[in-house]
Parts: structure tokens; C-alpha cells; sequence
């Protein structure tokens, strides 16, 4: 027999990916300032990532180069963001590159390493494909949507350039490939 539903709302539950809880661990050591622990987690969860063949490897390769930069630790800095990079460009995914290494110079720049950040740019020049324009329409929907700071499923930090638009409202987070829905 039909049943009413009863009138408290129950807890709505997305379908959410299982989130590693190293993946959540990094991302409160960041948060609460502790870079060099915070590169350390995320550079152990990116190779994990390479050796089982996940995409988020390349994310979380950058995102421990720039916990190394923030630690001051900049020679390891650059070699994850270099390994990031470089996965990025291996599978061809040129907007994204593109978007990540202008990122990375952006943040070297603002700290004062010129030379670091004009090597990431060079690197960029020669690596980039002859003929490859950045086109207005790279992997961001048409108009601009305000994105939450931080994933709501592992509490990464997310970056409108750093995501995947699966539509115009949703994007999907890079760390834990969680669905984000903007505004
Ligand atoms: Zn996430």
C-alpha cells in the first residue's frame, strides 16, 4: 500500500565517490598552514595515483609543488610542479597545461622567483603544440560561475581554471573527482 512520505525532509545524499582519507588529511595540513607535512601527504597520494593509474595524479603532483614553494622549499617545489606539469602535457591535455603552468608562474612570480617561473615558461613555450591558441572556450562554461573555495566532498581547495565543467553548473572536483555544483 502507497505510503505517505513522512514530512521531515530526509538528509538528501548525493552519490559521492569515496574519499580517501590521506586525500582529506592533506587538505586540512594545508589549511591550516602546515606546508611542508601538506606537500609531503600529497606527494605520497600522487604517486599512489601514478602507480594505479588515476587521473589525479597530475593535480596533486602540483598541488604538493606548490605546498614545497609555500614551505620554502623550492628546488623540490619545482620538481613536482616540472612532474605535474609534464603529466599534463604526456596526455595531451594542452587547456589545462596551459592553465597550470600560467598558475604556477603566476605564483612564482608573486614570491619573488623570477628565474623559477620564467623556466616554467620557457618550458611551456617548447612544449606546447605549433599552432596551439588558447581559445576563449578552454574548459570553462560560458559565463564565469562562483565555485565554493573548497570541495564540499574532501575539502580540496578548488580553482575555477583547475576543474572539469561536466556542465554549466557542475564541475568536477580534480582531487576526488566529486561533483561540484557552482552558482
Ligand atoms: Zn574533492
Amino acid at each position: 500500500m502507497f505510503r505517505r512520505r513522512p514530512f521531515v525532509r530526509p538528509f538528501r545524499r548525493a552519490v559521492m565517490p569515496a574519499i580517501p582519507p590521506a586525500l582529506m588529511r592533506a587538505n586540512e595540513l594545508l589549511a591550516s598552514g602546515n606546508y611542508p607535512a601538506a606537500a609531503e601527504a600529497y606527494e605520497q597520494l600522487a604517486r599512489g595515483a601514478q602507480t594505479r593509474g588515476l587521473p589525479h595524479d597530475a593535480q596533486l603532483f602540483l598541488q604538493a609543488g606548490r605546498c614545497r614553494i609555500l614551505a620554502g622549499q623550492i628546488p623540490a617545489g619545482m620538481t613536482d610542479l616540472k612532474q605535474g606539469l609534464a603529466i599534463l602535457a604526456a596526455r595531451g591535455r594542452w587547456p589545462r597545461l596551459l592553465n597550470a603552468a600560467r598558475r604556477a608562474a603566476a605564483d612564482l612570480n608573486a614570491r619573488g622567483l623570477t628565474a623559477e617561473a620564467a623556466e616554467i615558461e620557457a618550458w611551456l613555450k617548447q612544449t606546447l603544440p605549433a599552432g596551439f591558441a588558447e581559445s576563449p572556450a578552454v574548459a570553462a562554461p560560458a559565463r564565469p560561475r562562483l565555485l565554493p573555495t573548497a570541495c564540499p566532498a574532501c575539502g580540496a581547495p578548488l580553482h575555477a581554471d583547475e576543474v572539469e565543467w561536466s556542465d554549466e553548473f557542475t564541475a568536477e572536483c580534480p582531487y576526488c573527482g566529486g561533483a561540484v555544483r557552482a552558482e
